[in-house]
Formats: C-alpha cells, structure tokens, sequence
C-alpha cells in the first residue's frame, strides 16, 4: 500500500478497489487530469493556522479529480469559494484553476472520500474506508476548533471520525454542535443540484459561515 502520510493517501492507494479501479479507467481516458485521491488544501501558513476544516463528500469528476484541489474545476467551488472569500476564510480570486492564486485563510479544505466516485456516490464501505485519512486529517491541526461538514453524509462520517454516534449529532443545516475540543457546523452541500432546485439558496449558505465566523471571532 501506498500512502504517503497518516493524512494523506498515496497516489494509488489501494483501498477501495472500486475506487482505485475507476480513476484507472480515467487516467487511460483523460492523461493530464489529476486522476488520484485529492490531498487536502491547506494555507501557506501550514497546519497550525488552521482553526476551521471544511470537510466535503467527494472530488467531482471534472472538478477536482481534473484539477487536484479540492472543490475546483466545477460548479460547487463557485458558491464555496466566494462565499469563503467574503467571510476572511479565502483571498484572492477564485478561476477554478488550482494556479489562480487563491489562498486559503485559516482554514483547510478535505474530503470524506478523497477519490472520485462514479456518478458521485461513494458506498458506505468506501466512507468507511477512507475514514482512514479523515480521522488522521482532523487530528493533524493543533488548534482546529471547528469542522463544517457539507451535506449529511460528510457529517456522518465527520461524526464517527470525532468518535461521537450519529444518532446522537444529527444533521441539519445550519447545525452547531460541540463535540469534544471541536464544534461540528453542518450545511447542505454546495452542489449545483441544491442550489438548481433551492435546497440550498445563496443566503442559507452565507448564513453558516458568518455563524463560524462569529464562533471563531469569540
Ligand atoms: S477513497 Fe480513500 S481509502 Fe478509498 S482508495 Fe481513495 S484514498 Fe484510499
């Protein structure tokens, strides 16, 4: 097995074979994209910046399993990173190319599943599996005190890589809940399908970073 830290797989890694097995049939179709499990982006300040992980479901397709970072490439960076950018978690301009230049701002960006799966559905096995690296990945930032989850099944796994039971933290949007040394914020995902049919409005989403916003301005 391949795996280049606690926190961060290695190009091939090997433990969803579903998984491994699909971004090998990408990187025979499309050679210059990415085609790997997508590492977490951080600041350049490095990992003691951090005071807030967002934590999505998975790379998309044509996003960053194209471009190697996280939520750039297709629709739902938009909405992410220029609410980001308004709030101070973000600076600069986001072009949805990983060379744009935009800087992550005490914050880091990961994935519960870090490879693409098809049509965006990882099973729970694969979840599961790749709480391998969500666990080390939560871990790794000495003065995290926040985690917002995008959409309900982040959250779960989010949950069970805190080491709290689901049933216990369920999800809900605009959610705040304290687990441990850390508080979970949840918020619907930022994909073009919520926003297309209003599950998720612009306002709804600029609503859950000015409540972190606020938290971490205490
Ligand atoms: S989803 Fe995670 S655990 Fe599964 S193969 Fe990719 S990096 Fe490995």
């Amino acid at each position: 097995m391949t795996v280049l830290s606690a926190s961060e797989p290695g190009r091939d890694c090997p433990l969803c074979p579903r998984l491994h097995d699909f971004i090998a049939e990408w990187r025979q179709r499309e050679p210059s994209w990415f085609n790997a499990p997508v590492p977490t982006f951080l600041p350049p300040e490095g990992d003691a910046a951090v005071q807030l992980l967002i934590v999505g479901l998975a790379p998309g397709l044509r996003g960053a399993n194209r471009t190697g970072r996280p939520f750039t490439g297709d629709y739902a960076g938009d909405m992410l990173y220029s609410t980001m950018i308004s709030h101070g978690f973000a600076r600069g301009e986001f072009k949805a190319r990983p060379d744009d230049g935009l800087e992550l701002v005490g914050t880091a960006i990961t994935n519960a599943v870090r490879c693409v799966p098809p049509e965006n559905k990882p099973v729970g096995a694969e979840i599961a599996t790749c709480r391998t690296f969500l666990v080390p990945t939560i871990a790794r930032f000495p003065n995290l005190r926040a985690v917002l989850a995008l959409g309900s099944i982040a959250h779960q796994s989010t949950v069970r890589a805190l080491g709290g039971r689901v049933a216990a933290y369920p999800f809900k949007h605009g959610g705040q809940l304290p687990a441990g040394s850390i508080t979970l914020f949840s918020s619907y995902h930022c994909s073009r399908y919520n926003t297309n049919t209003g599950v998720l409005t612009e306002a709804m989403f600029v609503s859950v970073f000015s409540q972190i916003a606020a938290f971490l301005q205490k």
